[in-house]
């Protein structure tokens, strides 16, 4: 365990997983707690799915496939042929190896362990030097309204890839869930150095963590500098659906959107080069790099610069 400066982050999945995997290499075992977004869990086939948790596991432990973009490597497919030739469910796709993750976490969980517990377990197990925590022990499930009325997340995002057009988010659960207690312990430890919220979706991954009012009153008291790195670049989003929603959500699909949406919550809004003179609201300060990640390298360097803006941030705040 390292005795140095801490640093956690909020996640949601893929996107968010890249920079999580650069800070995972980049800091000392002990050193980095990344925070995942569990509005996208959900019950299927009578299994405790938890995606983004799997993401950042999977991503962490090298054992992510990077051809596919999601799920495990070398994954196999027999369970899926088999539930299908059955007229089973089949929409949502469930690898062999990933379907032993779901099986064993619902099996702790009825056991009576807690979604902490279970990660915590399947982190060492894993061989993870990182922290990886639900952002909450309590369900909180992000469900969408659409021009084809509520649908709960996962039927929208996947069943029917993110295509009805999207009118209100809702996360249910969020205002009575507690933040998970290692989170609140990673946050009051006095060797935190800075809050990074990865690049993620901001209103399908970071805002249900924010929904957690303990979590969002967190940030808003922060007495360490909080930074994010954006998900748009060039008023794109890199991959997914993020820039459909914000137009969906009438919102202009810029870094500046962003920047706003996380007005009074950070200190320091990471962009790409490409956006180098993004206004952000007064009392922020913009930083730019290479933010595309592409190679293990790419992580390694935006991590690199994350870190260094938070120490930017904490020297000017002295
Ligand atoms: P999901 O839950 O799997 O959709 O994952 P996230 O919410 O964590 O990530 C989705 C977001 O990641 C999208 O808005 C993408 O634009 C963003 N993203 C993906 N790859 C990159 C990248 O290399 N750089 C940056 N800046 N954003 C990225």
């Amino acid at each position: 365990m390292s005795g140095g400066p801490k640093f956690l982050a909020l996640c949601g999945g893929i996107g968010g997983a890249k920079l999580a995997l650069g800070l995972d290499r980049v800091l000392a075992a002990g050193q980095f707690t990344v925070v995942a977004n569990t509005g996208d869990d959900f019950i299927h086939l009578g299994l405790h799915v938890s995606p983004d948790i799997d993401t950042l596991l999977y991503t962490l432990a090298g054992l992510d496939d990077p051809a596919k973009g999601w799920g495990r490597r070398d994954e196999t497919w027999t369970f899926m042929k088999a539930i299908e030739a059955l007229g089973g469910e089949s929409w949502f796709l469930l690898g062999d190896g990933d379907l032993a993750t779901h099986v064993e976490r619902t099996r702790r969980l009825a056991a009576g362990e807690t979604l902490s517990m279970v990660t915590e377990a399947f982190r060492q197990r894993l061989g993870i030097a990182s922290r990886i925590l639900p952002m909450s022990d309590d369900a909180v499930r992000t469900r969408v309204r659409t021009d084809e009325g509520w649908l709960d997340f996962q039927h929208y995002f996947v069943r029917r890839r993110c295509e009805p057009r999207m009118e209100a988010l809702e996360f249910t659960g969020a205002a009575s869930a507690r933040m998970a207690p290692a989170v609140a312990e990673a946050l009051a430890d006095p060797m935190l150095a800075a809050i990074i919220i990865c690049p993620s979706n901001p209103y399908l991954s970071v805002d249900p963590i924010l929904a957690v009012p303990e979590m969002r009153d967190a940030l808003a008291a922060r007495s360490v500098p909080a930074l994010a790195v954006s998900p748009i670049i060039a008023g794109q989003a890199v991959k997914g659906p993020t820039a459909k929603v914000m137009a969906e959500l009438g919102l202009e699909p810029s870094a500046a959107t962003v920047a706003r949406h996380y007005e009074g919550l950070i200190d320091g809004f990471m962009v790409d080069t490409r956006d180098a003179d993004v206004e952000v609201p007064t009392g922020m300060r913009a930083f730019a790099a290479p933010t595309l990640m592409r190679s293990l390298e790419d992580r390694i360097d935006l991590a690199r610069a994350v870190l260094a803006a938070g120490a930017e941030l904490a020297g000017a705040s002295r």
